[in-house]
């Protein structure tokens, strides 16, 4: 994916959300743990397979994704799935993640933050529905993932902690070990 640099303002404002959960957890020791930010946040997490035909179809039978088309035919979020290669997603008017439990377990921690991040980024709200006009141009989609990693980087290594807690440790396996928290699977 090509990098787009975030805006100095843009990158502040999600500083800032970030920030905000980290206190709401009382500003935890990492790893941090994803569970609870969903529960800080009231979100719900689902596992689907794209492997599995049936799990997929059912998933998508319950949810209101991409507005009335999805409605009107669920099958369609399985075939978006399937052509765009998911391997996560948020459903904000569910707060709802899925994640591709064929995934394996450091990508799925890495989904998981990249969708909380989009559902703490307040201008991404209603991006995923699929009859937003924004969010149908290609450039737009990128801007909007661009900054779901960058706030899914922002969580998983704890702001700043990471970067301090780098230059405290001494050089050696004990700080590559130590420094593997923000994928480390719990
Ligand atoms: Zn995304």
């Amino acid at each position: 994916m090509k990098n787009i640099l975030l805006r100095e303002r843009t990158a502040g404002d999600i500083d800032d959300q970030v920030a905000k959960v980290l206190r709401g957890l009382g500003n935890p020791e990492p790893p941090l743990n994803l569970d609870d930010v969903r529960e800080l946040l009231r979100l719900d997490l689902a596992y689907y397979s794209s492997t599995e035909d049936g799990v997929l179809k059912e998933v998508a039978h319950r949810l209101r994704v991409a507005g009335r088309q999805v409605l009107a035919r669920p099958a369609l979020l399985a075939d978006a799935i399937k052509k765009w290669s998911l391997r996560a997603l948020y459903l904000p008017d569910r707060k709802r993640i899925l994640i591709d439990r064929d995934l394996p377990e450091p990508k799925q921690r890495w989904g998981e933050a990249h969708e909380v991040g989009h559902s703490i980024i307040p201008w991404h709200e209603g991006t995923m529905l699929g009859d937003n006009k924004q969010s149908l141009t290609p450039s737009c989609h990128e801007q909007i993932e661009n900054e779901a990693n960058y706030a899914a980087g922002q969580l998983l290594f704890i702001q700043q902690t990471f970067v301090k807690d780098a230059r405290d440790l001494v050089v050696g396996i004990n700080a590559v070990t130590t420094l593997n928290y923000p994928l480390e699977v719990r």
